[in-house]
């Protein structure tokens, strides 16, 4: 059979496989249960807006999704994400701001240089990141908060333990230490901007999904928006894919779904035993992002704050980034006990660094499933699967981040490739 490729699920990593397989010749289908694409990573309107279904941020070291998003913009079109050297302002408490010095070095230097800790706790963050980023034995079955238990209880509230929230969706005494330390030194170990915050200035499916499928298209392949794919039957000279409509035979199939809907479709297929058997042992985090609504003329005095002391970790401000006057995303991860009045919490957070006057209207989107939780000795899966004809991508298959965009296209990216190089 000539190669034909079905893609199943059309998020960051299915994505990504789909544009790898057209751009090597190959006839792709993307199949993608939703109406819009980009999955955890999406467009929604709300109140005639284009919003997120969560505000993301990415980082300088995440080269794959730099890259991808890069290749396709138009060359006429402005830069879709916003460059930030990594600041963490969180008023009136705290803030450390990394110069443009070479890494490590501007780490050490914002440490040293951070507002609101003593000499004794700089000193003692700085010494311990130095540690951290040469370390090579940490142990695969510690916790963040076993990992920073020598640090002064200041820095891990301040400084380590949101670092670790926003960064692993994994509050710190369940978080992988391993993988935390791998993420602080993919940010602050190679170059000076791997630390760099990035906003994205459009909405998150006009950043990748959506050219991704148009240059599928413009390729000759297919993407199949609101087409759930409910059967999949392997043979071992094709897999046959089913959908409401139709059963279509392809010669391999890439399974692009997250990794709580994988069970739904592979079920029968003896040869994912293992694999399934690995993913129902995750566990899952939740992620709440706010939109609220001020006044057009409020805008906060920086692109984005941290928060303390409540249910929100990072307040943004879209006016600046996306151009949406008086609009605010307040995000709370790792947010598994968020009480019903989450809103007016984060408000009062809000409260200690600006006075934005009443909101016009406010909406909450919670993510339950956001992310799966990355705790110490996860077992993630290999793209490549026991099955010859079927390979996985997602931001759970075996790699060096948690569960993000870089994860999600880096796997897509893989699943791609490793099937061509089987061809
Ligand atoms: C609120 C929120 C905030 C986040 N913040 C950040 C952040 O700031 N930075 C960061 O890097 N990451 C962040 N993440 C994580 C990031 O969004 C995910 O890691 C990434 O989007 C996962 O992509 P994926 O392609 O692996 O999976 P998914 O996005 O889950 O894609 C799977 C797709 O498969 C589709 N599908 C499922 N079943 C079927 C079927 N039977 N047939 C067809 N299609 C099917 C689904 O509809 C979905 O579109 C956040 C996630 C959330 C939810």
């Amino acid at each position: 059979m000539k190669p034909r490729v079905a893609v199943i699920g059309g998020g960051w990593a299915g994505c990504a496989a789909a544009l790898t397989l057209a751009e090597a010749g190959i006839a792709v289908t993307l199949f993608e249960a939703g109406r819009t694409l980009g999955g955890r990573a999406r467009s929604v309107d709300i109140e005639g807006q284009p919003l997120d279904n969560g505000q993301h941020i990415l980082l300088g070291a995440y080269e794959q999704t730099l890259q991808l998003i890069d290749r396709l913009r138009p060359a006429a079109s402005p830069d879709g994400l916003w460059r930030l050297p990594l600041a963490l302002n969180q008023p009136p408490d705290f803030s450390l701001a990394c110069p443009r010095l070479p890494a490590p070095l501007h780490l050490l230097a914002g440490l040293l240089g951070a507002r609101g800790l003593r000499w004794h706790d700089k000193l003692a963050a700085a010494r311990w990141a130095h540690g951290l980023l040469n370390d090579t034995d940490t142990s695969t079955h510690l916790s963040v908060s076993q990992l920073t238990r020598s640090q002064p209880e200041k820095l891990r509230r301040l400084l380590w333990h949101p670092l670790c929230v926003s960064a692993l969706n994994t509050p710190p005494d369940m978080a992988s230490a391993r993988v935390f330390r791998d993420t602080i030194r993919a940010a602050f170990g190679g170059r000076n901007h791997h630390s760099d915050l990035l906003l994205p200035r459009r909405d998150l499916t006009a950043l990748f999904p959506a050219p991704a499928a148009a240059r599928v298209i413009e390729l000759g392949g297919e993407v199949r928006p609101s087409c759930r794919v409910t059967t999949l039957d392997a043979a071992a000279d094709a897999v046959t894919v089913g959908t409401r409509d139709a059963s279509t035979a392809y010669s391999h199939v890439i399974l692009a779904v997250a990794p709580q809907h994988l069970a739904g479709l592979a079920a029968a297929i003896p040869q994912l035993e293992p694999v399934l058997h690995g993913v129902a042992a995750f566990a899952y985090q939740p992620i709440a992002t706010a939109y609220v609504q001020y006044d057009p003329a409020f805008r906060l005095e920086k692109p984005l704050f941290a928060l303390t002391d409540g249910p929100a970790q990072f307040v943004f401000d879209r006016g600046q980034s996306h151009g949406q006057p008086g609009l605010l995303a307040l995000v709370a991860s790792a947010a598994a006990n968020l009480p019903a009045d989450w809103m007016d919490l984060a408000a009062a957070q809000l409260q200690r660094i600006a006075r934005p006057g009443p909101p016009r209207w406010r909406k909450s989107i919670v993510e339950k499933q956001a992310t799966y939780a990355c705790v110490p000795n996860m077992a993630r899966p290999a793209v490549r699967t026991a099955h010859p004809r079927i390979f996985l991508a997602g931001d759970y298959t075996a790699g060096p981040y948690p569960a993000t965009l870089e994860s999600a296209t880096l796997s897509g990216v893989q699943s791609a490739r490793t099937l061509l190089e089987q061809l």
